[in-house]
């Protein structure tokens, strides 16, 4: 049997990263995620998963964020029993993420069961904490840059940037090289380190979030204050939807220089997620995966005051004081920084500010888009407050990054695979790298399985 790879998820989408290696019997599950945003893409959540969890051998991951690691606990309740493979901070924030996952699956059925505006009686959650656990229990971190042998498999995994853990997976098995680039970072930012290169591959899989695009070069903490002193200024709130893991973390890093330089105003933030206040703690404890000192790590974390309680919450969405608050989720999927927007968008004086990627048919892609109203629990909420987009926040290398990744390849791979992006941002990357580099590679369509001979 030639060994292959199907892509089960993140083809032709930025969500649900999902990719087999198969040999034979032997199957490899790279990365587990959710998808997210639009309706039909969440709905292939609650499908059966597409091969018996129990026929797979291992499963790799190449970071912590939910489209890349939030279905683990479905395919460890439905069968999957070998070990899952990461960095140690990627196991750390899983450890978070994935709990924090099934509390909001178990939280948002319980609501809908309560306000009555589910279509399923009763709404269910797509897992529970406790299916959550048992797979945080099956979880193995690796350093980075040692090859280790796992069973027949000598895998590497190498920085991505991105976020705290995030690592690029080199697995040489039988005889060929297959190298994820996961989601690849950013270059020069001043809190996580660049994507290490990596040097050759017999088969590339790599991401095209931002294939299309080039990140505003603008100085973040100039654009930020930009927004919050104004809006302070009339008494506004500036409410930042942020993933808890990655993009808090670099925005309280931010707000910190821009307050001590006098650039930004001082006034109260607030860290309103729990999450993020024990993903601050992992960034303070995995020095080696980042670039901040721990004097001005400790400083990024404590600009913030932490909000844990869910009425300590409530509170702060009555209290009409001028502020920021940075809360999950970082699309306004979920999560308390609803209450945030049912709050504050209807008010002409406050802003939103949007910091990282917004996947089509989520409310962050919404505001992006102008919208004037935003759907919550079933109510319509007129959108008033300014919005902004801050691109040079953004965890994700834009184009011209990616092919700064690629261009360290002494080698061109047999074929790469475009993954990870919107239709449009695929197809331009694969225009750029047939043109720029001259590599034989195709956009992977959803559920194709290629051989690798
Ligand atoms: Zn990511």
């Amino acid at each position: 049997m030639p060994l292959s790879l199907t892509f089960l998820g993140a083809a032709g989408t930025v969500t649900g990263s999902r990719f087999l290696l198969e040999d034979g019997p032997r199957r490899v599950l790279v990365d587990c995620g959710l998808f997210q945003g639009l309706k039909e893409l969440r709905l292939r959540n609650w499908e059966a998963f597409p091969v018996a969890p129990a026929t797979i051998d291992t499963v790799l991951l190449t970071h912590a964020h939910i489209d890349h690691s939030g279905y683990l606990p479905a395919l460890v309740r439905d069968g999957f029993r070998g070990r899952i493979h990461c960095s140690e901070a990627t196991r750390d924030l899983c450890a978070i993420l994935l709990r924090d996952s099934a509390f909001l699956q178990e939280k948002d059925a319980a609501y809908a069961n309560r306000h009555g505006f589910s279509k399923h009686k009763p709404a269910k959650p797509l897992y529970t904490i406790r299916d959550a656990e048992a797979a945080l229990e099956r979880f193995a971190g690796l350093p980075f840059g040692k090859s280790q042998a796992l069973d027949d498999m000598t895998l590497t995994l190498r920085h991505s940037g991105h976020i705290l853990g995030a690592a690029t997976l080199d697995c040489l098995w039988r005889g060929q090289r297959i190298v994820f680039s996961g989601d690849l970072g950013r270059y020069d930012d001043e809190v996580m380190l660049d994507p290490e290169p990596v040097s050759e591959a017999d088969y590339l899989v790599v991401e095209s979030t931002y294939g299309d695009r080039r990140h505003d070069s603008g100085h973040a903490q100039e654009a930020l204050a930009a927004i919050v002193n104004p809006t302070v200024a009339r008494g506004g709130t500036v409410v930042i939807p942020a993933f808890a893991v990655g993009r808090v973390q670099t925005l309280l890093y931010h707000i910190e220089k821009a307050m001590a330089s006098g650039l930004m105003r001082r006034v109260p933030v607030f860290l309103d997620s729990p999450m993020a206040v024990s993903a601050n703690e992992l960034l303070c404890s995995h020095l080696e995966d980042h670039r901040l000192a721990p004097d001005a790590c400790m400083r990024a974390c404590e600009v913030a005051t932490y909000v844990r309680d869910v009425e300590a919450s409530k509170a702060l969405t009555e209290n009409p004081m001028p502020k920021i608050i940075l809360s999950a989720s970082g699309m306004a999927t979920g999560g308390r920084v609803l209450h945030h927007l049912k709050r504050f968008a209807p008010d002409r004086r406050s802003a939103v500010v949007l910091a990282g990627y917004q996947a089509a048919g989520t409310r962050g892609a919404s505001l992006l888009a102008g919208a004037e109203t935003l759907r919550i629990h079933g109510e319509d909420i007129p959108v008033r407050a300014s919005v902004h987009n801050l691109p040079m926040l953004s965890a994700h290398a834009d184009a011209d990054e990616i092919l700064r990744w690629l261009g360290d390849f002494h080698t061109a791979p047999r074929e790469t695979f475009i993954v990870h992006g919107e239709p449009e941002a695929s197809a331009a990357l694969k225009r750029r790298i047939e043109a720029e580099l001259r590599w034989k590679c195709r956009v992977a369509q959803p559920v194709e399985r290629v051989v690798l001979a």
